[in-house]
């Protein structure tokens, strides 16, 4: 079953994780409001549709109030058949290289934690790393090395940092909530020296 999205952003921020500024909204103008002079996104939360992109239920990069305005309408449109559904507003983030940060639980290991360098790296060239919770900081390191594409991350100092250290926070996470069965940060966008969560399922 899915959790709702403000209650596993919580659950994460409980663990040391930000992710982006989000709420949910009920009209166009909320979702105005909510962007203030920012740029926003929208997006449509269903326990029907977790490929939000896929489905057309993500819309990127508004910068106005007309702009806001026909995304939410064509979001609820879009939502109609989806049965349940919030549309949550969020922080436009930067650009940065995308990683999957997450874990799952397996019948033969327990707990994982996996590392993965963006969607398609790891479902076109199956490039992720994983081990069984809990983990040491020789494990985190050990897990970007064994990416193939771990420049994309080891390129900047402070982003291997960063990263090593979320994945300590999600191990300690899976740990101590062990009715986690699965826990996506897909992506995580990370920069020289920040990074932003924007998206996070977590099933139980
Ligand atoms: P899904 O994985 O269900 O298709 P996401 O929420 O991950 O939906 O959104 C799809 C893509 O849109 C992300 O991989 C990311 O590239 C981009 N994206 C989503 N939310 C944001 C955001 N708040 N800021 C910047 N880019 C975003
Ligand atoms: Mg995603």
């Amino acid at each position: 079953m899915l959790v709702d999205y403000l209650k596993a952003k919580s659950l994460l921020e409980r663990y040391g994780i930000r992710s982006v500024r989000s709420r949910y909204v009920k009209s166009a103008d909320e979702a105005i409001d909510f962007a203030g002079r920012k740029r926003i996104v929208l997006k449509a939360l269903s326990e029907k549709e977790l490929h939000k992109s896929k489905a057309g239920l993500v819309r990127l990069d508004l910068g106005n109030a007309a702009e806001i305005k026909k995304a939410y309408n064509e979001l609820e449109s879009r939502s109609a058949g989806l049965g349940q559904y919030k549309i949550i507003a969020q922080e436009m983030a930067q650009s940065g290289a995308e990683v999957i940060l997450g874990g799952r639980e397996d019948s033969q290991f327990g707990k994982l934690v996996l590392i993965g360098l963006g969607g398609i790296y790891v479902e076109a060239f199956r490039d992720f790393a994983l081990r069984t919770c809990p983990i040491t900081r020789y494990d985190a390191a050990e897990m970007l090395g064994q990416l193939r594409a771990c420049e994309v991350i080891t390129h900047h100092g402070k982003a291997t940092a960063m990263v090593e250290r979320l994945l300590l926070q999600i191990s300690a996470l899976l740990e101590r909530n062990r009715w986690i069965k699965e826990l996506d940060l897909n992506p995580v966008i990370l920069r020289e020296d920040s990074y932003d969560v924007v998206d996070i399922r977590v099933l139980r």
